[in-house]
C-alpha cells in the first residue's frame, strides 16, 4: 500500500513539474509576442518615445520620429523611388520588410483560437 501511495506521489510530482514547465513555456511565447507592444516605446527601436502622429495606415504601429523617417523612406523606395541615404541598400529594405512580416505574423498568431487556448490554459 504505501508502494501505491508513494507511486501517486510521484506521479503527482512530475504533473506539477510538467505544469510548470508548460506555463514557464506559455509565459515564453507570450512575453516573444509583446515586443514592439509597448504603449510609450517605439514599436521598431524599442525607445521610449511620444507619438503625436497616429500610426500609419499600413504599418499601424507606433514609431518614434527617426523611425517614422525611416519607415517612409523604406515605402518611398519600395515604390519605387531612390534611396534616400547611403544605408538605403536592399539589406536596409529587407530588414524593414522581414520585420513588417514579422510583426503582421505575431499579430496573427495572437489573434488564433491556438495562442488563446495556450494562454486560457496556462496563464492566469
Ligand atoms: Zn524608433
Amino acid at each position: 500500500m504505501a508502494e501505491v501511495i508513494d507511486l501517486q506521489g510521484r506521479k503527482g510530482k512530475e504533473r506539477r513539474i510538467a505544469e510548470g514547465r508548460a506555463r514557464r513555456r506559455a509565459e515564453a511565447v507570450a512575453s516573444s509576442l509583446s515586443c514592439g507592444m509597448c504603449p510609450r516605446r517605439c514599436a521598431h527601436c524599442g525607445q521610449p518615445a511620444e507619438f503625436v502622429a497616429p500610426p500609419p495606415m499600413d504599418a499601424p504601429y507606433p514609431f518614434c520620429e527617426v523611425c517614422q523617417e525611416e519607415y517612409e523612406a523604406f515605402r518611398r523606395l519600395e515604390k519605387g523611388g531612390e534611396p534616400e541615404a547611403f544605408w538605403h541598400t536592399p539589406q536596409w529594405a529587407t530588414t524593414w520588410r522581414t520585420w513588417l512580416a514579422h510583426m503582421q505574423a505575431n499579430q496573427e498568431f495572437r489573434g488564433s483560437p491556438a495562442f488563446l487556448k495556450l494562454m486560457e490554459e496556462h496563464l492566469d
